[in-house]
């Protein structure tokens, strides 16, 4: 039996959504919200069909949902909001509580609230679209899914820090990672592809996008990831730094008398692909200028590779080998240049790229002779968030 189910993705000023029908994963209807608060938020819903784009003011999350409910009324693309047989919410953080995504109760109401220290500006907008739809559709079964859930398989060694114990048993300051969603979607899809169960694999998945996080996966599991206690952490990005000799803080926090909300800001928002480069946080801006012969553009793409390369080989190192290597998200589904960049000169590790195969993006990009595979796999949190809701919800494999 089909079910229609809503996967939700709700941000401080937007809430994205895709209807899917299940457990075929037809994609019914998406659309984006943006702009909610402002003067002129932008509606935009799209079926396989026909798009629609209007903008008006919507004053909160509230309005933002019940719109979104109406139009898919009016357009015809349910006929009630009975038809809503489940609804899938992303959310940022799931602590250590969250090992899997969890049927929304108040139980797990309250935890997320709880968790919402570690992740301020997330799980309290997370947590508002969940409470909304539950308001609005109160008999339709909802579920969480947790950003951070897949990397609950990590070990001690790969999740502690270095410092003081009680900074992690009081405060819970460790390695949670995120991207989960998507390292679980794609890995699961590689090794459908390849038809070889995933615990019979060691991969290193790539997600490169605005945020990009690197994540290694052996007998199944997640063993090691490059965000950390916060989406800052690990490679670098489009304007976050990644990892950086953390006596930089203090040391420009004093010279020049920045607050920790400065720091934290010129970190996140200043740095990455537009710190280094000067022109742009998007790969597609920097590579033009490069191209153009910019010499920073040119040294942020490099910087970018060359950061990706040392986390892969460090995991190599971890697993004690490599089968797959898999790239998604915008840069890593896209550019053929951010993957040979950091493909190049493997054939040692018995990986080697063909170059026409890459131009393409091929779904598998290695050459016939590399041992290990080279994979360019399209992510799809939605349907992952749907396949749960079918698991979690209404007890059916998808
Ligand atoms: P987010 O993390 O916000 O979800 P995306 O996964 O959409 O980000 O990735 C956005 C990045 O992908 C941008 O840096 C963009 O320049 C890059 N990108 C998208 N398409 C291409 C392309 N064809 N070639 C190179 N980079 C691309």
């Amino acid at each position: 039996m089909s079910h229609k189910i809503m996967a939700i993705n709700a941000g401080s000023s937007s809430l994205k959504f895709q209807l899917l029908e299940m457990p075929q994963g037809r994609l019914l209807c998406q659309g984006l919200i943006e702009r909610i608060g402002m003067a002129e938020a932008q509606v935009t819903l799209k079926t396989p069909e026909q798009k629609w784009q209007e903008t008006q003011r919507i004053a909160d999350h509230r309005e933002a949902v019940t719109l979104l409910l109406e139009k898919l009324i009016s357009h015809q693309i349910i006929a009630s909001l009975q038809d809503i047989d489940g609804v899938g919410h992303r959310v940022a953080h799931g602590g250590e509580t969250f090992r899997d995504s969890a049927l929304v109760n108040d139980h797990t109401l309250a935890e997320i609230e709880r968790l919402a220290e570690l992740a301020p500006l997330h799980n309290p907008v997370n947590l508002l679209g969940i409470n909304v739809f539950r308001q609005l559709l109160p008999a339709t079964p909802s579920v969480a899914v947790f950003d951070t859930a897949f990397h609950q398989t990590l070990d001690e060694s790969a999740y502690i820090y270095p410092l003081p114990w009680r900074y992690y048993a009081e405060m819970g300051i460790r390695r949670y990672g995120f991207h989960g969603t998507s390292h679980k979607y794609v890995s699961a899809t590689l090794a459908e592809k390849l038809g070889v169960p995933l615990s019979a694999l060691r991969v290193v998945v790539c997600h490169l996008g605005n945020g990009s996080s690197l994540c290694a996966i052996k007998e199944g599991r997640s063993v090691n990831t490059s965000m950390g206690f916060t989406p800052l952490s690990g490679v670098m990005m489009g304007t976050r730094s990644g990892d950086i000799d953390p006596s930089i803080l203090p040391w420009i926090a004093q010279r020049e008398g920045k607050t920790p909300q400065e720091i934290n800001q010129l970190l996140n928002g200043e740095s990455g692909l537009l710190g280094v480069s000067g022109v742009s946080h998007d790969y597609r801006d920097v590579e033009q200028a490069a191209d153009a012969g910019n010499p920073r553009a040119a040294l942020a793409l490099t910087l970018f590779a060359e950061r990706i390369r040392a986390t892969i080989g460090s995991y190599i190192m971890q697993m004690g080998g490599l089968d797959a290597l898999i790239f998604t998200g915008g840069i890593g589904e896209n550019s053929a240049r951010a993957r040979a960049a950091i493909c190049r000169d493997l054939q040692f590790l018995g990986l080697k790229v063909d170059e026409e195969k890459n131009q393409h993006n091929a779904t598998f990009i290695q050459d016939d002779n590399s041992v290990v595979k080279v994979a360019v796999i399209n992510t799809n949190e939605e349907l992952t968030i749907a396949r749960d809701v079918m698991r979690i919800a209404l007890n059916e494999t998808a």
